[in-house]
């Protein structure tokens, strides 16, 4: 590939659908940098509840962003994320975050900051910029976009593994479910920058695929970006 050739891809899909690992994984392969938004709207739900914002609080929500310091510094195994220059980056994994980040994110003014910050992020290109929104919100214009979906089993099996790998304990598995569908409704639903395909974007269901399949059909697609425009 042209080692000028510094394009913007966009990466979206629901929880437990392989986007972090995926992003990571190209950004290896291309010398690209891995941004992983969801990370923000998390420190931005950690700031909130350690401040006592309520969730549902959009201007204050928003105001607290604009006082807040988010930075992502990219690495091979995710994003590693600072909150007003404390490494928040394993606290924000926690469950009560993960839950108030999806409600943190329905507010427009708060989705207002949140784009304003990830377009800076990818302005130079050499990114994979993964989260809900970043096809048809952040970057429409961005080179490749690809919508990765899995079935909700799948998505449930893969958060059971992290979960047992990161604690070394399993999970209850209804719970986390549970807790998977509740948080894509949420996202699915919301009325500002709801998560679906963009048009134009590329839908790749992972259900069946591993993760190095995956990453070579999208390697595929970006040394051959017409490809994007052919349509399954
Ligand atoms: O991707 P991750 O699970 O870390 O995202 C946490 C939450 O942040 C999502 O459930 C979603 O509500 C929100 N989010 C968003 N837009 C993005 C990325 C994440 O609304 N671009």
């Amino acid at each position: 590939m042209d080692s000028r050739f510094r394009p913007v891809i966009a990466i979206d899909g629901p929880a437990g659908a392989g986007k972090s690992t995926i992003a990571g994984r190209l950004a290896e392969r291309l010398g690209f940098l891995n941004i992983e938004t969801g990370a923000m709207y998390r420190a931005l739900s950690l700031k909130a509840i350690e401040s006592g914002t309520a969730v549902d609080d959009g201007p204050a929500l928003a105001e607290l962003a604009r006082r807040s310091r988010i930075e992502l510094i990219p690495t091979p195994e995710g994003n590693r994320v600072l909150l007003d220059g404390a490494d928040v980056s394993a606290r924000i994994r926690q469950p009560d975050i993960t839950d108030s980040a999806s409600r943190v994110s329905v507010h427009p003014e708060v989705r207002e900051w949140m784009v304003a910050q990830q377009r800076e992020l990818g302005a130079q290109g050499g990114v994979i910029m993964e989260g809900r929104d970043i096809g048809t919100v952040v970057f429409p214009d961005a080179e490749l976009k690809v919508f990765l979906d899995a079935s909700p089993n799948v998505r449930t099996e893969r958060r059971l593994a992290q979960h047992q790998q990161k604690t070394g304990r399993p999970a209850e598995r209804d719970t986390v479910a549970a807790e998977l569908h509740e948080r894509d409704r949420r996202d699915r639903t919301r009325v500002n920058s709801p998560l679906v395909a963009a048009e134009d974007a590329m839908i790749i269901d992972s259900t069946g695929l591993s993760v190095d399949e995956v990453v070579e059909r999208i390697l595929a697609l970006i040394r051959r970006p017409s490809a994007a425009a052919e349509k399954p």
